[in-house]
């Protein structure tokens, strides 16, 4: 799954070195993606251009302390989402002032609490990153793309739910039509043990080791929670986006074709849905909106890397 392609240190050395052209480039690729993400929870014109534009300076001055072990779309998304929840936030206040009840139903926020649960991993806006977390976001990698590269699609969307989902056992075999509650259990088990071994092949560390293992007997401990959290931040089983391109063309086999639609319609994970509005021109940016963020960004690399006036 090309999801799991890391950005190339090249790339990254570019980004990380503030030039124009690299910058651009990253803009042409996800300005789309990161506007319908936008899109879909503020309204307002103006402050969709605003928040686009703090993404893509948040990204410019976060770039020197990027995590490589995430890809630039995680680090992007990350961004984005703690943006989106600022404004709301600044939003949400400036109304409870005015008025005290809220008068326009269902809150944003609301529905963003439960979506990725920690992205400031990524963007290291919060000193939670470890090494023992950065082992774990790659054994979910390798063992999604395992799970995948084996077509066991099935047991994809098992694991899924439980990690990402927070889905319970008995709600595990009922929706996904098991044989029952020992079914879920015994995949639950084996991933695990999956796990454990793809964490024993690397630099064995033995703090990530005890997290795969106390998770087994948990039911909603800490440990569960560093793993979903994980699953959730690091977007272990978001399909590549050639993946959700081929399922909007209908050319996906059976296996992909099950597991895609139920990230999306199960899941409903937000950085697949963005996607998927830009890849079918739902929630278009207007071409002025672009130029002005396309504007700001340079402005901005310009005052960086510019030497400055002698005084
Ligand atoms: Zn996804």
């Amino acid at each position: 799954m090309g999801s799991f392609l890391k950005p190339s240190s090249l790339e990254i050395d570019r980004l990380q070195a503030l030039e124009d052209d690299a910058w651009a480039e990253v803009e042409r690729q996800f300005a789309g993606r990161l506007y319908a993400y936008v899109a879909r929870r503020i309204a307002d014109q103006q402050a969709r251009e605003d928040v686009l534009q703090e993404i893509f300076l948040g990204a410019v001055r976060g770039i020197s302390s990027f995590d490589r072990v995430y890809t630039l779309e995680q680090y992007l998304f990350g961004i984005c989402r703690n943006r989106t929840i600022d404004h709301l936030r600044r939003r949400r206040d400036a109304t409870a002032s005015q008025s005290a009840d809220g008068a326009d139903g269902v809150n944003p926020l609301d529905q963003m609490a439960v979506e990725a649960a920690s992205p400031g991993i990524i963007v290291g806006e919060r000193d939670l990153r470890t090494r023992t977390r950065t082992l774990l976001v790659q054994v979910l990698r390798d063992w999604v793309q395992e799970t995948w590269g084996l077509g066991e699609f099935k047991r994809l969307m098992v694991i899924e739910a439980l990690f990402l989902g927070g889905w319970r056992n008995r709600d595990t075999w009922e929706r996904m039509g098991l044989s029952g509650e020992r079914a879920v259990a015994g995949i639950k088990f084996r991933a695990l043990a999956r796990m454990r071994a793809l964490a024993g092949q690397g630099v064995a560390d033995r703090g990530l080791l005890e997290i795969l293992s106390e998770e087994e007997g948990a039911v909603g401990g800490k440990e569960i929670l560093l793993v979903s959290d994980e699953w959730a931040a690091s977007h272990a089983s978001c399909p590549a986006r050639h993946w959700l391109a081929r399922h909007l063309n209908g050319s996906l086999d059976e296996g992909p074709k099950s597991f895609v639609e139920f990230h999306l319609s199960q899941m409903e994970c937000p950085w697949c849905l963005a996607n998927l509005d830009d890849l079918e021109q739902e929630r278009v940016a207007p071409q002025t909106l672009i130029e002005r963020v396309h504007a700001s960004t340079m402005n901005y690399l310009r005052s960086r890397t510019l030497p400055r006036e002698p005084s």
